[in-house]
């Protein structure tokens, strides 16, 4: 079932949202982009006639603790709704059932903190830090237990149920997953931003229109290589670039100065080389580095190739030459998939190769290619250098992207799928 097709008319909702937003110490919202991100599902069941549920965790609570109780973004959520929303104390028990069951038509409730269960997330808490093997696996399988009824619960508030919680899509919890059992394929669907970033993985894993270009940056080889290892078998051309660089020219036994290396993973470089060549995958590295005398953005600062980084300077970030030869691969690209900055982007003197391959992005996707920017640090960077808008997507959902990438079928999209 789709969120377009189907009438929520007279149904009440139970729609899983990703409300875990950032607060001040004063308990005010410092960004609110993914409350917002969720209104159109929630006004669309609302404009329906039907009426919604909301359920979201915020933080990462152990216990019930006040500075993670979703009160806090009550009088936020009803002004971006425009309604009044009403609140239940927990999210289950005698006052969720009596509030969800006297909603009219057009009427929305936000319940409390999922989180502050522990059958949420399916993990026993409190346990002593000597407890014995025994007892761990005790305490599981009685929380596991226990998950089931939480979940019946949730369930049971109503009709239908919509997730719309990319965020958390990778996460096998009760309210993001296991409760799509309680609804028949004909009364569970994703919301509208759930199906917008299925759609935009899709594109990139799936209906790929080639040449197909995936950039992927970052300070480490060793936190990607699930990620790089499928994309081997999937694009066209590979950029590996930020930090990783380095142990991919002192793998070949270059002079990298004191740049960013993982010693350990100098075969896992050279594997990477040869899987490359061996799927006819065009890997680009870069050539050059923006070095410095420190590690600052004050710092003193020059150009090196990258097998001849002198001892003491650092590489930065990608130099010139690179900029250039990044900027041709992308632009000839159909599909593009961006994860990670090509240096230490956060620092001015070192943000211009990221910049410029966001710049490349946004010229390639103007030419008509499919572009896909997820993963914590690049969608700070296409934010921070404006670009947000001229890309196709910018996903949500930094783990939950990472692990669709990876190749991996989340747990939140199969429960709705399957
Ligand atoms: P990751 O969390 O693995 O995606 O890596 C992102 C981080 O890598 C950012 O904070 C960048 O500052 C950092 N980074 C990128 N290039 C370099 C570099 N050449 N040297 C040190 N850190 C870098």
């Amino acid at each position: 079932m789709t969120i377009e097709q189907f009438n929520f008319s007279g149904k009440k909702a139970f729609v899983r949202v990703d409300f875990n937003v950032p607060l001040d110490a004063d308990f005010n919202i410092t960004d609110d982009t993914r409350i917002r991100a969720a209104l159109p599902t929630l006004k669309k069941i609302l404009a329906d006639g039907g009426s919604v549920i909301i359920g979201s965790h915020l933080g990462r609570p152990k216990k019930v603790e006040d500075k993670f109780s979703l009160r806090h973004i009550l009088a936020h959520v009803s002004e971006c709704l425009g309604v009044e929303v009403q609140f239940a104390n927990d999210c289950v028990g005698a006052e969720a059932v009596e509030k969800a069951a006297a909603l009219k038509p057009g009427e929305a409730l936000l319940l409390e903190n999922l989180r502050f269960y522990a059958e949420e997330e399916g993990k026993p808490r409190g346990l002593a830090e000597d407890a014995s093997d025994e007892e761990k696996a005790a305490a599981k399988k009685a929380v596991k237990e226990s998950q089931k009824e939480f979940t019946k619960k949730l369930a049971s508030l109503a009709d239908c149920y919509v997730n719309d919680a990319f965020g958390t899509a990778h996460r096998a919890h009760a309210s993001t997953a296991l409760i799509a059992a309680y609804f028949d394929k004909d009364n569970k669907m994703f919301g509208y931003l759930m199906g917008k970033e299925v759609n935009a993985v899709a594109k990139v894993m799936q209906d790929i229109n080639r040449p197909f270009t995936a950039i992927m940056g970052g300070s480490k080889v060793s936190s990607k290589i699930d990620i790089i290892e499928n994309l081997l078998g999937k694009v066209d051309n590979l950029i590996l670039t930020g930090a990783m660089t380095y142990t991919f020219f002192k793998a070949e036994g270059g002079n990298i100065g004191n740049s960013l290396c993982e010693e350990d993973k100098l075969d896992l470089a050279r594997e990477i080389v040869a899987k490359a060549k061996a799927n006819g995958v065009n890997l680009v590295l870069s050539s050059d580095s923006k070095i410095a005398d420190a590690f600052a953005n004050d710092a003193k600062t020059d150009y090196a190739q990258n097998d001849n980084i002198p001892t003491g300077w650092i590489g930065m970030d990608i130099g010139p030459e690179s900029i250039k030869t990044y900027a041709e691969v992308i632009k000839a690209s159909k599909t593009i998939l961006w994860n990670g900055p090509t240096g230490v982007f956060e620092m001015d003197n070192f943000s211009e190769g990221t910049r410029a391959v966001a710049e490349a992005i946004a010229e390639a996707t103007a030419a008509g290619a499919f572009s896909l920017v997820g993963g914590g640090d690049s969608v700070a960077a296409v934010n921070k250098f404006g670009f947000a808008d001229k890309v196709s997507y910018v996903s949500t959902g930094g783990g939950a992207l990472l692990e669709a990438i990876e190749g991996k079928k989340l747990p939140g999209i199969a429960a709705i799928e399957d």
